[in-house]
């Protein structure tokens, strides 16, 4: 990135950070409502064109085909992720994106795509049982999962952090958290990784990412620890209260969970994610949506097909 663009991202934080904090009513994060003040416009999410008569031998797609409608499993509290406006139901973020983009490809428009909200624990239940035709929601591949269901991508990379009070200096990693507080989530690979007896930490378990940052604003908690995708997402929100410690302990490849065995759709999705890649609809979804949060775009890791 050139010092044009990271000064662009730099600018839209600002004015994000100045519409959270002059207004007590969450918006939507990474929305074109935030907008607003600065000369350089926010950075769209581009349009994605709908395919026509998609045929692939897949039962989860018959299965949505026949509905009418794609079923997406997401977040609805990860700023710049995966987000739901309470008051209006909008969803916004790049696993957002990213699902209206392979949406897209599979013959349905964004208005034909049903979010539905499922938590870390959740996850490989709602995939197995088809209450969700495929699930984008900060969703680590790893062997343990694919026992249970298969992973299309990955599309992104993101790493464990700790997300910290903004004048914390105790905490400088996962070797300073002996004796401390720490959430995180269950059914989550970070509670998992943190819970080991080597950092030492009390371990908070809970269900959804924003009760673990109500805990830390409220001083419960000493930490949150989970990707710093997601940890961005809220330091990005509340600049004044909290930061992310920034030395990243773990590899979190993100990919899109589907039915076990289901590889036509799998393939298809992967065929669809590399074309996204390369006629740069990935770059810019992301700029719109998760480059807000203040980190410019990586290269989009390379598509792991098995
Ligand atoms: N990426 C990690 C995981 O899949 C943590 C984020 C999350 O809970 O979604 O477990």
């Amino acid at each position: 990135m050139n010092f044009r663009n990271a000064a662009v991202v730099g600018l839209a934080v600002l004015a994000l950070s100045a519409a959270s904090s002059a207004c007590a009513k969450p918006g939507a994060p990474g929305s074109q409502s935030a907008s607003g003040a600065g000369s350089s416009p926010a950075p769209k999410a581009p349009p994605y064109t709908v395919r026509s008569g998609v045929k692939i031998d897949s039962p989860t797609l018959k299965r949505a085909q026949a509905r009418g409608k794609l079923v997406v499993g997401a977040k609805a509290d990860q700023p710049f992720l995966g987000f739901e406006d309470a008051s209006t139901g909008a969803r916004s973020g790049f696993d957002i994106e990213i699902a209206r983009m392979l949406a897209a490809d599979l013959g349905f428009p964004a208005d034909k795509v049903e979010f539905k909200t499922v938590d870390s624990a959740n996850r490989e239940t709602a995939i197995s049982k088809g209450d969700v035709d495929l699930y984008i929601g900060t969703y680590t591949i790893n062997d343990k999962r694919k026992k249970l269901v298969s992973f299309a991508g990955p599309y992104y990379r993101a790493g464990q952090d700790l997300l910290v009070a903004w004048d914390n200096t105790s905490i400088t990693g996962p070797q300073s958290l002996k004796g401390k507080k720490v959430c995180s989530i269950s059914g989550s690979t970070a509670l998992e990784r943190i819970s080991d007896k080597k950092y030492g930490a009390t371990v908070v378990a809970l269900g959804k990412y924003s009760d673990c940052v109500k805990q830390l604003t409220d001083g419960q908690v000493d930490a949150v620890t989970t990707d710093d995708a997601v940890l961005k997402g809220y330091a990005a929100q509340m600049p004044a209260r909290l930061k992310v410690v920034g030395k990243p302990f773990s590899s979190e490849p993100y990919g899109v969970g589907l039915a076990k065995g289901d590889k036509a759709l799998r393939d298809a999705l992967d065929d669809a994610l590399t074309a996204h890649q390369d006629n740069g609809d990935w770059k810019k979804a992301y700029d719109a949506t998760l480059g807000l949060s203040g980190t410019p775009a990586q290269a989009p890791p390379a598509i792991v097909r098995y």
